[in-house]
């Protein structure tokens, strides 16, 4: 493309709220095959809600809501911020911990007056020889709701379950079949259990999704991909998805995202709707047609 028509379509893009950060990507962005979108944030909100509390051991709901969002307030992670704030909604005060450790893809870990707490999915638990086998169907009924269950763990015993959910974005499944009108062939990544992300992939109208993705893989799944053939597209939102972005052949981050989203991706779609993609390859086409 000219450099005067690739200008004109980053100006078209911008008005739409879709800022372009070089113009290879706008010209790279008609080309794509394969979009990868990540859930929690890209799909999803971003804000997940407490939605249950289930007691497995003779703590109080108050003093296990105490302890968990005492873990969580050192946690930067989207389901850290519903527990602090599911407590600090019922008035529950935190408390200081000591030796608060995050494990990526896994959880958070730290003790509170004395008391050991171990806070994440049921991996977490496994590497920590926490027992919850009894529990582990419960866990996946919440999971088939859609909701992400998490094990909490008292001095090394499962004390609740913690369900969230994370609403669907309102015009996500509408942006999604508009990609797939395109041609465009659609993935779900995330670092969430396969049940819950199996729920939500069904609600968009997603067929493919890998789940349970640690986050130094979500950039390797970009790879394997171009290793087929595909021209990879990649939405992100969280700092797991900056290598990712950086490795597609065009990045999107959501502009509500974490900065490093945004640094690492290409795109910016400024209002958080996943339209901008298909508003940003519809420009791309412009674009390109321009030049013929
Ligand atoms: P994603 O952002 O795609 O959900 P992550 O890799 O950040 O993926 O997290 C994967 C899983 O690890 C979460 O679904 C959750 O079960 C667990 N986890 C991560 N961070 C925390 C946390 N701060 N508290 C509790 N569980 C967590
Ligand atoms: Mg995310």
């Amino acid at each position: 493309a000219t450099p005067m028509s690739v200008m004109v379509g980053v100006g078209k893009a911008a008005e739409a709220g879709v800022l372009i950060r070089n113009g290879e990507a706008l010209q790279t962005a008609s080309k794509i095959t394969t979009m990868i979108l990540d859930k929690t944030g890209t799909i999803t909100e971003g804000e997940p809600k407490v939605t249950d509390v289930l007691l497995t051991k003779n703590y109080s709901r108050k003093e296990v809501l105490m302890l968990a969002a005492s873990l969580e307030a050192g946690s930067e992670h989207p389901l850290a911020m519903a527990i602090v704030d599911s407590a600090k909604a019922q008035g529950i005060d935190t408390k200081k911990v000591d030796g608060f450790r995050s494990i990526a893809g896994k959880g958070v870990q730290a003790s509170c007056e004395g008391k050991a707490l171990l806070f994440g999915n049921e991996k977490l638990m496994k590497d920590k020889g926490i027992v919850i086998e009894q529990y582990i169907e419960k866990a996946q009924e919440f999971a088939q709701e859609a909701k992400t269950p998490m094990y909490f763990a008292i001095n090394n015993t499962l004390a609740a379950i913690i369900s969230v959910a994370d609403p669907i974005k309102s015009d996500s499944i509408a942006a999604i079949a508009r990609l797939q009108k395109n041609g465009i062939r659609i993935v779900m990544l995330t670092g969430d259990n396969r049940l819950t992300a199996q729920a939500i992939a069904q609600k968009v109208g997603i067929k493919e999704f890998v789940a349970e993705v640690m986050p130094e893989d979500k950039a390797n799944k970009v790879a394997e991909l171009q290793e087929e053939g595909e021209i990879v597209g990649m939405t992100g939102d969280g700092i797991n998805d900056a290598p990712a972005l950086a490795h597609a052949n065009v990045g999107f981050a959501i502009g509500t995202g974490t900065d490093v989203a945004i640094e690492s991706a290409d795109i910016t779609l400024m209002r958080g709707s996943l339209h901008g993609l298909a508003d940003a390859i519809a420009v791309s086409k412009a674009t390109l047609a321009n030049i013929k």
